[in-house]
Parts: structure tokens; C-alpha cells; sequence
């Protein structure tokens, strides 16, 4: 199999692709009810939350709306330093919520001090935030920036946007005190596109029960009705859900401690290559991410070239997004990605580097 060493969708075990060919089941029988019921118990342990964990047939932006329209009576914050921040911002507009904007640059950091104060002065419900940039390789201290806002306005929601982490970095949502973390199936959690998977607190739930206009499809109040009895509104994606359930028993037999440490290793990995090979980090220190890291092509490589050299050898890394492509490009070492392949990819691009 060709590594893709893309932020997503990323490479499935064999034994996960093939766990989706197992039989259908009717939705509603026990069977069927059994298997969903403990995969959604499993992802708890993911979030380190002992609240409930959603599990949605849409991708991760779903969950960006589910949380808008849940959670968001009319003010929300959010915070925008990439491009997956400024969609969330726009689900919320387009949603028809006031959706205030804290804009920083692609290359800072969120800081909480400024979004304390933002908070302090207009009067918001939520926060919502991504922990892991996935267009510029920044992970946002999400923890610190709850704390800020917890300190100034303890009844506000924080609303995390993990897709690209979790399962891959520690996010302790209990411990942080977030009320809803979400994410998507074929990043860190290495399963194919079509899942995502939200945990909610019992605060945000109480608050969803006053929110009018939920919509239907994404109404966790009415996704928690079913959630009590193991079952779902709609019909789940099945086959999704068998992979689902083999994939966290796979991610919890490595240990999550053992999976994170893997992460930081990889990304520690990248980064002094790069720093090595006269290229630098577009994040800074400190708030770089372990799942994916973005470097700046300061050595005015060809990425496309470069692409091309690597995918004859069955890799491939992915350009960097929206205004920073060809700018920088990027390494994803998320989901079931191993250090030696990083290092059989780190070495295809030194050759490829003794040539450019
Ligand atoms: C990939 C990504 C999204 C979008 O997720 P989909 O599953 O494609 O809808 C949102 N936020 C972040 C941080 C991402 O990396």
C-alpha cells in the first residue's frame, strides 16, 4: 500500500477496510444495537470524557454545524488563525448566528488573554475553537484558552474543533472542562471518510433543550433520545461502525499514552529534519503540531515535482492550503503512521533534495 503521508483521509489497516464487509444487520435490532453501543462507549475513553460521544454519518464539518445549532442561541466567538477556523466562523453565519470573529495570523497562535477579553466585552454564549490547525500545522493551547474564558464567563460553552488530533494528541475534555470536542473519521482515528464523532457535556445538553431551531438531522437532543436506548434516528452507516469498533479496539490495545508519545515522536522527527535540511517550521515552537507538520518551502522547491518523485515510490505528502500552497507544503504523521515510515519518507526527500 502507497503511505500517504496526508492530513486526511489517511491509510486504513487491511484488517479495518475489511472489517466494513461484514453483513448488514437490521439498525434496529440487537445485534446491531450492541455493536454501536460499545463503540460509542470505547470513543469515550478517546475524549477522556465520561460524558456521551455522538456518532454521526456526515464528516467532521457536520459536527461544526450540529454544534452551532445545538449549543448557539445567537452569539458565538470564534477564533480564526487557518482555514478550517474561518469555515466554522462561516457555519455559524451561514446558520444564521452573530458570529463574532478573533482573527489572528495563520502564523500565531490563538492567545487566551485576547479572547478573555473579547469575551469580557461582548456579551457570547460559546467558543468556538480548533485545536489543531490542519492548514498551517499550529496546535492552539485550547486548555489554556478554557480556562480564560471559563474565569471571565463560567456559563459559556467551549466548543472544540479536534478533528485532526484527537486520537492522535491528548485532549483531556473533562479535565479542560470542554463541552463538546468533535472530530472525523479518516484523520487521526484512521478509518475511511464518513463518520464523525462528537462527546458532549451534560451542560451543553441542558443548554441544546433551550435552543429553538435545532434542525432535525443534527439534533443531539433528539440523537440523545435514541443514544439512551443504543439506537439512532436514522439509519447509522453500518459499515462504518463495524470498522468503527475494530479501529478503537486496535487503538486501545496500543494504549493512548503509547499512541500519543508515537505522534510526538514523528512530529519530532519532521521538524529536525526539516531544521537539518535548511528548511524551518511554519508554526512556532511551542504550538506545533503533532499530527501534522507544515514546513515552509524556503528552498523554493517544486511541490508538485516533488510529489511526483515521491508518489514513483508510493508516497506521498500533501502542498500547503489555500493561500500558503506551494508557499509550504506538509507532513501528516497522524492516525496508524509509524516512525519508519517516516523515515523511508524522510529519506526519498533528502535524495530527492541532493538533486533540487
Ligand atoms: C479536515 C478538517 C475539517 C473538516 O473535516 P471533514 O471531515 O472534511 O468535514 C475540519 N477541521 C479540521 C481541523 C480539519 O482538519
Amino acid at each position: 500500500m502507497a503511505p500517504m503521508f496526508v492530513p486526511g483521509p489517511v491509510d486504513v489497516d487491511g484488517e479495518v477496510l475489511r472489517a466494513q464487509t461484514r453483513p448488514m444487520l437490521p439498525h434496529r435490532s440487537k445485534e446491531f444495537e450492541a455493536i454501536y453501543a460499545r463503540a460509542a462507549d470505547k470513543a469515550r475513553q478517546l475524549f477522556l470524557t465520561t460524558h456521551r460521544v455522538f456518532i454521526m454519518a456526515s464528516s467532521g464539518t457536520g459536527l461544526q454545524e450540529a454544534a452551532i445549532r445545538n449549543f448557539v442561541e445567537q452569539k458565538v466567538l470564534t477564533c480564526v488563525n487557518g482555514a478550517f477556523a474561518e469555515r466554522w466562523h462561516e457555519v455559524a453565519l451561514s446558520n444564521g448566528k452573530q458570529a463574532g470573529k478573533l482573527e489572528f495570523a495563520w502564523d500565531e497562535p490563538v492567545e487566551p488573554q485576547r479572547v478573555a477579553d473579547t469575551f469580557r466585552t461582548g456579551n457570547y454564549e460559546a467558543l468556538a475553537i480548533v485545536h489543531n490547525e490542519t492548514s498551517t500545522g499550529m496546535q492552539n493551547p485550547v486548555r489554556e484558552v478554557a480556562q480564560a474564558v471559563h474565569t471571565i464567563a463560567p456559563d459559556a460553552l467551549i466548543l472544540v474543533d479536534a478533528v485532526s488530533s484527537l486520537g492522535g494528541v491528548k485532549i483531556e475534555m473533562d479535565a479542560w472542562g470542554l463541552d463538546m470536542v468533535l472530530t472525523s473519521s479518516q484523520k487521526c482515528l484512521a478509518l475511511p471518510p464518513g463518520l464523525a464523532l462528537g462527546a458532549v457535556s451534560d451542560r451543553a445538553m441542558q443548554k441544546a433543550e433551550k435552543v429553538t431551531d435545532r434542525g432535525w438531522y443534527f439534533d443531539l437532543v433528539r440523537m440523545e433520545k435514541h443514544r439512551l436506548k443504543d439506537s439512532t434516528p436514522a439509519t447509522p452507516a453500518m459499515s462504518l461502525v463495524y470498522a468503527l469498533d475494530m479501529q478503537l479496539d486496535r487503538i486501545l490495545a496500543e494504549g493512548l499514552e503509547r499512541r500519543f508519545a508515537r505522534h510526538a515522536a514523528m512530529a519530532k522527527r519532521v521538524q529536525v529534519w526539516a531544521e537539518t535540511h535548511g528548511l524551518s517550521v511554519y508554526a512556532p515552537e511551542g504550538f506545533r503540531s503533532q499530527t501534522v507538520t507544515t514546513i515552509k518551502n524556503e528552498r523554493g522547491l517544486d511541490v508538485s515535482d516533488l510529489n511526483a518523485y515521491l508518489m514513483k515510490q508510493e508516497m506521498r505528502i500533501a502542498n500547503g492550503y489555500g493561500p500558503l500552497k506551494n508557499r509550504t507544503f506538509r507532513i501528516a504523521h497522524m492516525g496508524d503512521t509509524k516512525l519508519e515510515d517516516i523515515d523511508k519518507l524522510l529519506v526519498a526527500m533528502e535524495e530527492y533534495l541532493k538533486n533540487h
